[in-house]
């Protein structure tokens, strides 16, 4: 008979505050196949893109591919087993898994570099075993070992938000001399922060709430300015603070008008990364601008963060819980009342 752990299951999609998921006995994972690794886990962040999944938001992403689910996608645990053909992973090594489970290594994305894109890509809490649990499995190729100078709970995030991060602050092409703004600033957001100022570049954090602008000053932000409804006047207020536009600018706050408002934040010829779901209406044609989707990252982002995490003390802000309180950590994110990220630990 299998050995059981406890996990936090989802069964029915359903809004948050309905208790969705429940802590259930379910099979612990074994590593199986030959690259198979089975991880105990120490923690695992709480997304927002988890309550979308749990609401029914992304049915028409086709995720999750079934029903019942264990959501979860920034997980970091220690290796408890390898299968026969691991090579560079060993039992006893902490490692981290993002949300891209495993690709398919084949594919004219996989072999150039771009596995986050693979069409066959596995999504970690989506349609496979997540992270909210004490177990999980993964695949050798697809994890990133965390270095001892970092925690779990602090190194969780760094598989989703931090990804996101990182990935999307590199399209923006920071460097010295440049100024970029960010928009939104949360989970993502503190540590786009961070990372955009290691790069060198100017940056300019925008928010509607004061308690994240303050944060965002603690974090290294050369600027902040207050987002606002009104764009003219935001626009103005850029202007002057910065005697003139953006040379680019990070989107993380899910709006067709905070993403119009950094279209028009820009320098022509600017760029704009989108590391958000939402449109672009209006586009402004002849200032050539480029605007750029961005989603999650690749292995070679990851362990690139993971290293400059570990080298240059990387703030991830966060606050801890018990795995059983997943349901009332995601009722708090749906009414943004969570600070930066909050973490569950089994
Ligand atoms: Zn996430
Ligand atoms: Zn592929």
């Amino acid at each position: 008979m299998a050995e059981k752990m406890r996990a936090m299951v989802l069964t029915k999609l359903a809004p948050i505050e309905t208790r969705p998921l429940k802590l259930m006995s379910i099979d612990r994972p074994v590593a199986k196949g030959r690259n198979e690794l089975m991880i105990e886990i120490e923690a695992c962040g709480v997304c927002r893109s988890n309550l979308h999944l749990i609401e029914g938001d992304w049915k028409r992403f086709g995720a999750p591919s079934h029903l019942p689910v264990v959501p979860g996608h920034e997980v970091v645990g220690v290796v408890k087993q390898v299968g026969s053909g691991v090579k560079k992973i060993k039992v006893g090594d902490r490692v981290g898994i993002q949300p891209l489970f495993s690709s398919c290594l084949q594919c004219e994305y996989c072999t150039t570099g771009k596995e986050n894109l693979c069409e066959s890509a596995e999504i970690t809490g989506e349609t496979v075993q997540g992270g909210y649990a004490e177990y999980i499995s993964a695949l050798e190729e697809f994890v990133t070992p965390i270095p001892d100078n970092l925690d779990s709970e602090h190194a969780a995030p760094l598989f989703c938000p931090g990804i996101t991060a990182y990935k999307a602050v590199k399209a923006s092409e920071p460097a010295a001399g440049r100024t970029v703004g960010i928009f939104g600033i949360g989970g993502v957001g503190h540590l786009a922060i961070q990372i955009a100022k290691m790069q060198g570049a100017r940056v300019i954090a925008m928010s509607r709430a004061k308690k994240h602008l303050d944060l965002s000053k603690k974090l290294g932000a050369d600027n902040v300015i207050v987002y606002q409804d009104s764009q003219g006047q935001f626009l103005k207020n850029l202007k002057k603070e910065e005697g003139g536009l953006l040379d680019s600018a990070i989107v993380f706050a899910p709006s067709d008008k905070v993403i119009d408002t950094a279209i028009k934040s820009v320098k022509k010829g600017g760029t704009i990364v989108l590391g958000v779901l939402g449109n672009v209406s209006d586009f402004p044609t002849f200032e050539e601008k480029i605007v750029k989707g961005s989603v999650i990252g690749t292995m070679k982002d990851m362990a690139e963060l993971v290293s400059l995490a570990s080298s240059s003390g990387l703030k991830v802000v966060i606050e801890t819980h018990k795995l059983e309180e997943a349901n009332e950590v995601l009722a708090r994110l749906k009414k943004s009342q969570v600070e930066a990220r909050a973490v569950l630990v089994p």
